[in-house]
């Protein structure tokens, strides 16, 4: 899942500037994320009120990635989205993008933060798994990513700074060293941590568009 976190309402009333505006949220991983369902596009529209700017509608797209789905949703709503001065996306950076390809002559602004691809540990508890290199290698690393699971991504770890199992970056989450560590042991395997990984090729990040 994409998870998202919402921006401060200062920034976001700073962004804005003036109203009217339309709320866009999103179905999906930002309902999930709670930074774009419509409990927090209904809450935003009374936020925006006590600020005295007006809001003229609103609609949850299902989902905001989703081009063909965006145009039909937001061609419903078209009268409310002509009132409006702005446009303000809760969904993640793709679906503000995809949001501003449709509506292109009204200022879209993005309501969240992408943060990164990530796991629903339980509710409103994400951690994140994979920064879409393009290239996965988890295999060589016992089914984890150290690419995005350890703060200096690290292929030929730990790094030595882990105490008592967690990361002396971040001392909330595991060190994911450790955990590979802790595999490799269980299987007999310790031997593979002696192998010094290559760098990372990093050539196939650079895919930028796929067609099914
Ligand atoms: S190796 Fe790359 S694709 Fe695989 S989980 Fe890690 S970041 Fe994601
Ligand atoms: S303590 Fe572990 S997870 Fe943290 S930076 Fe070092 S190797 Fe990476």
């Amino acid at each position: 899942m994409i998870i998202t976190r919402q921006k401060e309402f200062n920034e976001l009333l700073s962004l804005i500037k003036e109203g009217p505006v339309f709320i866009i949220g999103c179905s999906e991983c930002a309902t999930l994320c709670h930074t774009g369902g419509e409990e927090e596009v209904l809450s935003m529209m009374e936020d925006l009120k006590k600020k005295n700017i007006e809001t003229t509608g609103w609609v949850i797209l299902e989902p905001a990635c989703h081009l063909l789905n965006d145009k039909r949703l937001l061609k419903q709503h078209k009268a409310e989205i002509d009132k409006a001065k702005k446009i303000l996306v809760f969904a993640c950076g793709n679906g503000a993008q995809t949001v501003s390809e449709i509506i292109t002559d009204i200022d879209v602004i993005p309501g969240n933060d992408t943060l990164f691809l990530g796991e629903i540990k339980r509710a409103s508890d994400f951690e994140k798994r994979c920064v879409m290199c393009g290239d996965c290698i988890q295999d060589l690393f016992e089914g984890v990513c150290p690419i995005s699971r350890c703060p200096k991504s690290l292929l030929n770890g730990p790094c030595g700074g882990s105490i008592d199992g967690k990361c002396e970056v971040d001392k909330d989450i595991d060190c994911i060293w450790d955990i590979i560590y802790k595999r490799l042991k269980e299987k007999g395997q310790l031997d593979r941590l002696k192998k010094i990984r290559e760098p990372k090729k990093w050539s196939k990040s650079t895919e930028m568009r796929r067609v099914l």
